[in-house]
């Protein structure tokens, strides 16, 4: 991974902190693209401050596709290159249909899918040029098996699956593989906004019997990037302790 490229949406928190600190301890220069900058870096690195000369972070509202072109020309310009493009940004705006808003259905798809149309459309010229790239796309469980207060999240995620097998299809002779990775449940923000209750019951269905931590979902995005599987592209793996079984 030395001096490999890499912007990491939503890098700046959760799955994709953790996605962040793996690639930059590999010696990746990682770029970051969220809409906040934290505060405080070493608190960012949990006082790891060697990574920060790995790291950049970079002000984008993904869902606006002239701020994510703006930072990837910038990257182009001072890099020369990007290797990997990991789609991991993304949010929710649960509520069942009868009370979903169209503003919350698109909230969610303007983030999670179309942001992931907008940053792979900004570096593929790029990765084409070069005859190489890796696309990890950041989908869910909930995009294959449904989720009652989530049609909107599910649908973008499923969204997500048909965004990654058609991409693999036209970029493969660029030798640009395009997959995608399925958490099941991760302990983050999103997770913690359940209570005790709701998280036994649903470590419960779990064939594992826990949730995942955010550096076991990192884990398969340094592989999907790694030399190792560079005969794979155009696959939904889930990483979520068997539950979609
Ligand atoms: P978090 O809520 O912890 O982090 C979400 C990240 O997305 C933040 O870094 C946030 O940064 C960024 N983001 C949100 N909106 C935008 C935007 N418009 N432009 C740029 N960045 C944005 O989520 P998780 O770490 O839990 O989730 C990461 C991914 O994993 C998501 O795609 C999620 O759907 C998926 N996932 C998570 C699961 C879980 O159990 N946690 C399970 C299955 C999938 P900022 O707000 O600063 O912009």
């Amino acid at each position: 991974m030395k001096d490999k490229i890499i912007i990491v949406t939503g890098g700046n928190k959760g799955i994709g902190k953790a996605i962040s600190h793996e690639f930059a301890e590999l010696g990746a220069k990682v770029k970051v693209f969220a809409r906040t900058i934290p505060n405080d870096l070493n608190e960012f690195v949990d006082g790891k401050t060697d990574l920060l000369s790995n790291i950049e972070f970079f002000a984008v509202d993904v869902s606006d596709f002239d701020s994510v072109a703006e930072s990837v020309n910038k990257i182009v310009k001072s890099e020369g290159k990007i290797d990997v493009l990991v789609n991991n940004a993304g949010v929710t705006k649960d509520n069942l249909l009868m009370r979903m808003s169209p503003e919350d259905w698109d909230f969610v798809m303007d983030i999670n899918l179309k942001g992931a149309f907008n940053c792979s459309k900004a570096v593929i010229r790029t990765m084409m040029g070069q005859r190489y790239g890796r696309i990890i796309n950041i989908g869910s469980i909930v995009g294959t098996i449904g989720n009652p207060g989530q049609i909107n999240y599910s649908a973008s995620k499923a969204g997500l699956v048909g965004l990654t097998k058609s991409m693999a299809k036209e970029l493969a002779s660029r030798n640009i593989l395009v997959n995608l990775i399925a958490p099941g449940y991760v302990e983050t923000n999103m997770t913690d906004a359940l209570n005790d209750e709701q998280k036994a019951k649903l470590v419960e269905n779990i064939p594992l019997r826990r949730v995942a931590n955010p550096s076991e979902i990192a884990d398969v995005v340094v592989f999907f990037a790694h030399d190792d599987s560079k005969y794979i592209t155009g696959q939904v793996l889930h990483v979520d302790g068997g539950l979609a079984i």
